[in-house]
């Protein structure tokens, strides 16, 4: 038998960095969230090898809803980016100051982003957290909306004036309310790896554009960084085959041995690299955050900064103390809000993408000549520096 179901002001499915990030920014706004996961908590994210760059935009969000200080010890921090491509001169160098930055961004280990992030959002009271919990299906009521919660033991229902779907790239929330996407599959993989280097650079990340694709070095404090390389499923056929001991050196040989002696000291793990983004961001009682709505290529690190834009924007609005969360009129200025920061973002990786990996040769010549401009001119540098950091006018919230 269903017990009675339970209310709040907002059901969040899904407690992965969005959902989490959003349920701590709603619950400091003094609503009621009932946020839903459908692993559990001792199993989740101990699989992920990824550091993750939060952009010093990100960083300014999260002080303002004082998550910061929740995860700013785990954090290392990016001063400078060195781009450079195999066999070509020059490299360029990015650095945080020539804009005016203390900092590019901060990398963190995913599991401790979310495990730190989980416990601050568990200060709050009005957060109720269901976890082992799976989101089924919904429907719309007087009060709002109803959801149908599965776990090992039980069926429950969750009433609330709006359900966010931050369930992630194959959403069932956005699959049961019949929103469809724009999907391109890229064919790659990101093979991602700790390791640890002769030679580390200080608060420096690496990216080097390979005839493979495109590698990175995320520092993640001393001699340890994660390695990222993008890769055709093809190549990763070949590269899966290499131990330990070969991959290391083909990661040391490839990032032009700037590094110095490489040592894998992780495993490996593989993420299939696609873009998709849902045709519409809500619908009725029913908005889309995080990779729910928009999946983007990680080569500019972006999805996640994204992400918390859209939470930062959709809290900005709450708070204008509208009194239903739910309602139409929240829903499609949202919407409005958000269309160019979305837009913006899905151009500038997927372009990224086919410009820096190309072996055809326009791309090949727009790719030398945008290194070319970036070594001479610190104007098109800033204008770089703005587009990773989230601090370019395109991606200023109105407040
Ligand atoms: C290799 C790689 C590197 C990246 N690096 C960066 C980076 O440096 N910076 C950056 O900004 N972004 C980066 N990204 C992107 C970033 O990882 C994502 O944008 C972000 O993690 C998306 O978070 P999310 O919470 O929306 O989705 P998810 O992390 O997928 O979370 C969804 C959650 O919903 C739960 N769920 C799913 N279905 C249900 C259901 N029916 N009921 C209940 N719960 C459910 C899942 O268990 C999961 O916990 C990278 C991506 C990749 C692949």
């Amino acid at each position: 038998m269903r017990d009675e179901a339970i209310q709040s002001d907002c059901i969040i499915v899904g407690a992965g960095l969005v959902g989490t990030i959003l349920s701590i920014a709603l619950s400091s706004q003094g609503l009621n969230i009932t946020l839903i996961e459908r692993e559990k908590t001792e199993t989740q994210g101990r699989r992920d090898a990824r550091s993750l760059v939060l952009s010093a935009g990100t960083v300014g969000i999260l002080k303002s809803i004082d998550a910061w200080s929740a995860i700013s010890s785990a954090c290392t921090p990016i001063e400078k980016i060195l781009v450079s491509e195999k066999g070509v001169l020059p490299s360029v160098t990015l650095k945080a100051i020539e804009s005016g930055l203390d900092v590019l961004g901060y990398s963190c280990p995913a599991y401790l982003l979310l495990d730190n992030l989980r416990k601050k959002a568990f200060t709050y009271k009005s957060l109720r957290f269901l976890d082992g919990t799976e989101f089924r299906g919904m429907r719309l009521t007087k009060l709002g909306v109803e959801a149908d919660l599965y776990s090992a033991n039980s069926v429950v229902g969750a009433e609330a004036r709006l359900i966010v779907a931050a369930d992630g790239a194959n959403s069932d929330v956005r699959r049961v309310s019949g929103i469809s996407v724009d999907k391109k599959n890229y064919r790659e993989v990101a093979l991602v790896c700790k390791v640890s280097v002769s030679n580390p650079t200080t608060a420096m990340a690496l990216e080097r554009f390979t005839e493979q694709g495109v590698l990175a070095f995320i520092p993640v404090g001393g001699h340890d960084y994660v390695s990222v390389y993008c890769l055709s499923d093809s190549e990763l056929i070949c590269v899966k085959e290499l131990d330990d001991k070969a991959y290391a050196s083909l990661l040391e040989e490839r990032i032009g041995g700037r590094l110095g002696a490489l040592q894998l000291v992780g495993p490996r793990y593989s993420y299939p690299l696609l873009s998709q983004r849902a045709l519409s961001l809500c619908a009725e009682r029913l908005l889309l955050l995080g990779n729910a709505a928009n999946v983007v290529h990680p080569n500019a690190a972006q999805g996640l900064n994204l992400g918390i834009r859209d939470i930062a924007d959709l809290a900005s609005l709450i708070d204008c103390n509208v009194p239903d969360i739910g309602c139409e009129q929240l829903l499609s200025r949202y919407t409005k809000l958000r269309h160019k920061d979305h837009q913006t973002i899905h151009a500038f990786t997927d372009s990224l993408g086919g410009v820096f990996t190309s072996k055809i040769s326009p791309f090949i010549t727009v790719r030398r000549v945008a290194m070319l401009l970036a070594s001479r001119s610190v104007v098109f540098r800033r204008k770089i520096v703005a587009s990773f950091t989230g601090t370019g006018a395109q991606f200023r919230r109105s407040s």
